[in-house]
């Protein structure tokens, strides 16, 4: 497998990946921009679009900001709402794998800006019937956050006619570099049904499936473009305006408003993602199961290009988390009603046989990790120089507090009955 010169990811990253003559992948070289771009030019453009979409009538709101009890919320809200004065509409998909500090960083979120928030909370017994079905299709348990997370703020700015949806950072161009940050570019169907939703889009799937309605999809379904353009919906993404660095500022936000961060068994990433038992464990692992990477090697990349971490101190970093077991396995299989050797077997059936081969008596072995690869012999000259060292703040979530002092408001969002009907004595 080949990797790139000076991050740590591989050629076959699902978002697609090219690499120069250095040897230098797409998605380092356009992060470069980040220090050459002229950053308080490009915030003024922001300022100028942000003030048109302020609502005169001062009957609406301003924006859309879809968030979540992690992952940069905090910091977009605080820009949105505190430093720009724009009034927004908060809303959140509830992924009903949230963790007791995601509950408590949403309920903290909630109070402290003093924002409006809608929620979307599916059946459970509809999300549960919808993740048996793309965990056969497409070996994901994700499925429906990633498409709840990125329709749910779109259909909502059609309902109540509110044009502007702000998001944080634009993947493909943070991450591979499919975008320049000037390219501005901006939220989209396609690359939604592309790459957050692996290919398939909730209309395109009803048949194929099982046993889930065109009704149980339809909280899924993206408004139609006639919708959309009457109420000239477009979505931003704040990375293009702002120098994105997700690790300042979710430690800027634990300094301002007591934004909580926990430890995470397969990342050293102790800010994003604290909200999901499955981000993180479960549904990285299989990302490692399919692809031959995880989290780690994301977020070792993310810190590579921003000088806070070595090529070397990175892949040494992915040594030690990538072959950690997930820890909630045992909880979503209770939850979906499988069994250890069922659940394997389905993931099994998406590895990428370019990364991985498979040995007698249903083993695995990668084909080479980028562990192998620590000295590369085009490495030094593509380095960048580091300037900082990588340290992630670990904050203290008060425990045994009495119950009034709980922040679990919104409980799991569902019952186990055992895949049985409520029983009646008469
Ligand atoms: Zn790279």
């Amino acid at each position: 497998m080949r990797y790139c010169q000076r991050c740590l990811y591989p050629k076959n990253h699902p978002l697609g990946i090219i690499f120069d003559d250095k040897g230098v992948c797409s998605g380092c070289r356009i992060h470069e921009e980040k220090d050459v771009l002229d950053w308080k030019e490009r915030e003024e453009k922001l300022k100028i679009l942000l003030e048109r979409y302020k609502d005169k009538s001062g009957e609406n709101y301003d924006c859309i900001i879809p968030v979540s009890g992690a992952r940069d919320s905090y910091y977009i809200v605080h820009l949105v709402k505190n430093v720009y004065g724009l009034n927004p509409l908060l809303v959140t998909y509830n992924k009903q794998y949230n963790t007791e500090i995601g509950i408590r960083n949403l309920a903290n979120l909630r109070t402290i800006f003093d924002c409006d928030i809608l929620t979307l909370t599916v059946n459970p017994e509809t999300v549960k019937k919808i993740t048996r079905a793309t965990l056969v299709k497409m070996g994901s348990i994700y499925w429906h956050c990633l498409a709840g997370q990125t329709v749910f703020p779109v259909q909502v700015a059609v309902r109540f006619k509110i044009p502007l949806i702000i998001w944080v950072a634009h993947q493909g161009c943070d991450q591979v570099g499919m975008f320049s940050h000037i390219d501005e570019v901006e939220m989209t169907r396609r690359y939604r049904k592309e790459h957050d939703l692996l290919g398939f889009e909730a209309e395109d799937n009803i048949s194929e499936l099982m046993q889930v309605s065109e009704e149980d999809l339809k909280p899924f379904v993206y408004p139609h473009d006639k919708e959309i353009e009457k109420v000239g919906v477009r979505g931003i993404y704040l990375s293009n305006y702002i120098r994105w660095d997700s690790k300042k500022q979710h430690e800027e936000m634990i300094q301002r408003y007591e934004y909580e961060t926990i430890a995470q068994e397969r990342t050293i990433d102790t800010y994003n993602d604290v909200d999901c038992f499955h981000y993180s464990d479960l549904h990285d692992y299989i990302k490692f199961l399919k692809w031959g990477y995880g989290k780690i090697t994301d977020h070792a990349t993310r810190e590579i290009r921003l000088k806070r971490l070595t090529r070397k101190e990175g892949i040494e970093l992915v040594k030690r988390y990538q072959d950690q077991k997930p820890q909630n396995l045992q909880l979503f299989l209770n939850w979906i009603g499988m069994t250890e050797k069922g659940f394997y077997y389905l993931v099994n059936q998406h590895r990428d046989q370019k990364i991985w081969k498979e040995k007698e008596g249903n083993q695995w072995e990668l084909r080479d990790s980028v562990t192998n690869h620590s000295d590369d012999a085009g490495a030094k000259e593509v380095a960048l120089d580091k300037v900082e060292n990588c340290i992630f703040q670990l904050t203290h979530l008060k425990k045994d507090q009495p119950e009034e002092k709980r922040y679990t408001l919104i409980g799991r969002g569902y019952i186990d009955r055992g895949g049985r009907g409520r029983e009646i004595k008469r």
